[in-house]
């Protein structure tokens, strides 16, 4: 049953005094469900408990902390069809898109179990003494990856449950021995409930200390800079608009003690046909059409930009996908603030100065519905308009026609930081145009040959993230078991005594994970 209260650890609590609710977009109305904000007191006492938890949580052995998670995953399960019909209701998606997204969420929940059970993750590094070495004798050093401490996770409005509360950054995060502070998403408030809930059945379960997980409702953006700013809270996790991100980035930095925030923005996803594909591929318009519809183009991943360089094929192309996209019956967005965006930021794009739209479906849509859009423009108006590179968060994309392959490389060149880049390529052409794909290569977290950028696969060798402004360090990714590195930093221990250490760095190698000894991987013990 939802409540409306934050969870402070396994405490329900409604002190604060700004109330709100969720909206049912398809219906067009408000959900009946009133959600109260925290207050600064509640949000004092999550961080400090978090702090608290803190202390014990990090020394928690990987197999209790993968218990822990796969106890999140099983109470999730448990809220079985509430959860759908919560989910739905806050979303306007459709249930099957709520059962893949739990789904997806479970696995990366067991997955990163998985990872913390086995315990290799840690990067263990053992150098060992040589009292002999001259002209000084060299220490033993040992070294691994240590927790940085309360983490808090801001949720996206497009992913409630594999981006939210216990998503990607919440399993990441716990498994990597940091408590977590969800500053619950307030378009979906009722589906994080739900979820925290779960997760604190899960914490008592198997006996985590409390405060390890709180869940703060909020309205705007207050609670989220409270949080960002307060001196207990060592890291941020973020998803949602480059706006949104930059701003916590700079909120970070500018502490006494700056943090590190990990925000996985918006992106346009650049896809690049190449002329023989073009010719070639006469399924690319429908291909394409289907992309950028999909999910209502609610995707950080959905293609925003298709860049080719002027021809015939590239004429054709254009005039097919746009009948193909207004075939298409359009869906209802996340909400209205979303569905009202979408149309500032598409008539913005296409009022641009030589900006033509080739596609824009024109029937009557219900509230809250977009219509998908097709915009046209040449190389040059594109290279000189910024606004034209930004998202428009929704069904739309613009086809840019270049003069020649020159102007399409200084294209890609000139673009900022991406999630994904595409080609589409016919056999030898990515040899035949090396130039473009490693300029675009450049530009991106992820590159993809002859597909779509949108479906992001959860898996070890995924990369979700990229140059800024597609994340704030494009050295990480938020999606797959690598995205734990985000919560660690590396620790060394010179000269401690056998006992004393973690057991991933004693002689006896206990845990039987693979070290590095002297530099070689191994899971064999120093004699
Ligand atoms: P959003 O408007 O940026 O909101 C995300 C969260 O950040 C919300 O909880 C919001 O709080 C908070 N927030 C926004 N601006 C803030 C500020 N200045 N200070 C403090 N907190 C702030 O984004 P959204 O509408 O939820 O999500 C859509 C965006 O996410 C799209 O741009 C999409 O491309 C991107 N996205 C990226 C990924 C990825 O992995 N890269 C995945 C999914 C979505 P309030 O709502 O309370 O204002």
């Amino acid at each position: 049953m939802l409540t409306g209260k934050n969870y402070i650890g396994n405490k329900l609590s409604g002190e604060g005094n700004i109330f709100f609710k969720t909206f049912n977009p398809l219906l067009n109305e408000e959900n009946n469900q009133v959600f109260v904000e925290a207050s600064t007191k509640e949000i004092d006492e999550a961080v400090m408990l978090s702090a608290q938890a803190f202390k014990q949580y990090r020394n928690i052995s990987g197999k209790d902390k993968a218990a822990f998670l796969n106890a999140i995953a099983d109470e999730t399960l448990a809220l079985d069809d509430k959860l759908i019909q919560t989910y739905c209701s806050e979303t306007g998606l459709p249930e099957a898109r709520a059962i893949g997204e739990r789904g997806r969420t479970i696995f990366q929940l067991r997955s990163f179990a998985d990872l913390v059970a086995e315990g290799s993750w840690v990067d263990a590094s053992i150098d060992t003494e040589n009292p002999d070495r001259l002209p000084l004798p060299k220490p033993d050093l040992r070294k691994m990856t240590i927790p940085l401490g309360p983490v808090v996770v801001f949720g996206a409005s497009n992913f409630p449950l594999a981006y939210s509360t216990a998503g990607g950054d919440t399993a990441s995060a716990l498994a990597a021995g940091c408590p977590v502070i969800v500053k619950s998403h307030p378009m979906h408030a009722g589906t994080g409930e739900l979820v925290a809930s779960a997760i604190i059945k899960a914490v008592q379960k198997t006996g985590m200390p409390n405060g390890v997980f709180s869940n703060l409702n909020s309205s705007g953006i207050d609670v989220g800079i409270q949080l960002v700013k307060h001196s207990e809270v060592k890291a941020i996790g973020f998803t949602g608009s480059i706006r949104g991100g930059r701003a916590l980035f700079d909120l970070a930095a500018q502490r006494k003690e700056p943090i590190p925030v990990f925000a996985e923005m918006g992106s346009i996803n650049p896809v690049v046909l190449l002329p023989q594909a073009l010719k070639e591929n006469k399924n690319l318009p429908k291909l394409y059409a289907d992309s950028i519809t999909l999910g209502t183009g609610q995707f950080c991943t959905n293609p925003g930009l298709l860049l080719g360089v002027k021809s015939d094929e590239l004429t054709e192309f254009v005039k097919r996908l746009g009948e193909e996209i207004v075939q298409i019956e359009p869906s209802v967005m996340l909400h209205p603030n979303i569905a009202k965006a979408y149309h500032e930021n598409e008539n913005n794009a296409v009022a641009q100065s030589d900006v033509n739209v080739v596609a824009n479906y024109t029937n009557n849509v219900k509230s809250n519905f977009a219509k998908q859009v097709v915009a046209t423009a040449l190389g040059k108006t594109f290279l000189k308009n910024p606004v034209l590179h930004q998202e428009v968060f929704g069904p739309y994309s613009l086809v840019v026609a270049c003069e020649d392959v020159e102007e399409l490389e200084a294209i890609i060149s000139n673009l900022e930081g991406q999630l994904t880049g595409t080609i589409m390529a016919a056999e030898k052409e990515v040899t035949e145009y090396i130039n473009i794909v490693e300029a675009l290569q450049n530009r991106v977290g992820r590159i993809i040959y002859n597909g779509v950028p949108t479906g992001v696969e959860v898996c070890p060798s995924m990369v979700h993230g990229g140059p800024y402004p597609a994340s704030t360090d494009s050295r990480f990714t938020a999606v797959g078991i690598n995205a734990i590195k985000r919560w660690v930093r590396p620790f060394s221990y010179q000269n401690w005594p056998n006992e004393l250490l973690p057991d991933e760095l004693k002689d006896e190698n206990p845990i039987q994970i693979i070290r590095e000894v002297n530099g070689k991987k191994t899971t064999n013990e120093i004699k």
